[in-house]
């Protein structure tokens, strides 16, 4: 469970990103942040892993204190999925996705089979394994790019419009293959997006932002679609 108690981030030319944000996502769900550009998103899923830092509040993830852990150590437990995949582009998809594991001390050999596997599973054919990212399209690497956050098996997953960038057809294929593999895997997600479509598609729950970082509704995709 990730849990934001009174969190704020005013940025340093004065800007208030999130304004006493009290939110809880829960363990095992997708938790969806949704709202029109500059509420807040993303300046709240960068506090879960420390890449922004609250200016005042805590964050805690299994009632642990987020600032109490070294940064290293805390994000060994979360895969961190973004727009553009992010890819290192001059590894090929397999390394790409082995990176992490053989830094966390795996072989490079079991990484590489653990890579292939990955890439069944989020559809991508073992064709692509000795591609590198250029040579796939947008939707081919936002799946490289899911499978490399999964490839170390983090129990939370930080998802920044992991499918914004691609035409809606292949964003459609991808929410519900996304879908699938979480009804497997159980993560507990946090994912940003603009599109209250795809907060209500994809959410368990919802919490609806508003510009100056406030939470305006936390509801269920049911609520959102029936008012
Ligand atoms: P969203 O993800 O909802 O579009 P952001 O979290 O990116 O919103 O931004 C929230 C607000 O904080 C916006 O007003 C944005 O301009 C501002 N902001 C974001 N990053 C910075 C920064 N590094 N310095 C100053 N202001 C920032
Ligand atoms: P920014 O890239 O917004 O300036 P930082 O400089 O604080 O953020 O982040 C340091 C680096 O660590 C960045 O390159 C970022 O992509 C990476 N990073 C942060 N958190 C994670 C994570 N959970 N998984 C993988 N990479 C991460």
């Amino acid at each position: 469970m990730i849990r934001f108690e009174a969190v704020t981030k005013k940025y340093d030319d004065g800007t208030t990103a999130v304004d006493h944000l009290d939110l809880t996502a829960p363990t095992g769900k997708i938790t969806v942040l949704v709202g029109p550009s500059g509420c807040g998103k993303t300046t709240s899923l960068r506090m879960i892993n420390r890449m922004i830092t609250p200016t005042s509040g805590t964050v805690l993830i299994d009632d642990q204190d987020t600032a109490s852990l070294p940064a290293a150590k805390l994000r060994r437990g979360i895969g961190y999925v973004i727009q553009h995949a992010g890819l290192f582009p001059h590894r090929t998809i397999v390394d790409n996705i082995a990176t992490v594991p053989v830094l966390n001390g795996v072989s490079r050999r079991q990484a590489r089979t653990q890579a292939l596997e990955l890439m069944e599973r989020v559809g991508l054919s073992p064709d692509f394994a000795k591609r590198y990212p250029a040579q796939l399209s947008g939707g081919q690497q936002q799946r490289v790019g899911v499978a490399r956050a999964l490839a170390a098996d983090p129990p939370v997953m930080l998802m920044d419009e992991p499918f914004s960038a691609v035409d809606p057809v292949v964003r459609d294929q991808l929410q519900d293959e996304f879908l699938r593999l979480q009804a497997e895997l159980g993560k507990t997600i946090v994912f940003v997006t603009h599109d209250i479509d795809e907060a209500i598609k994809l959410g368990d729950q919802i919490a609806v932002l508003r510009v100056g970082g406030t939470l305006a509704q936390l509801a269920s995709p049911h609520e959102l679609l029936t008012r």
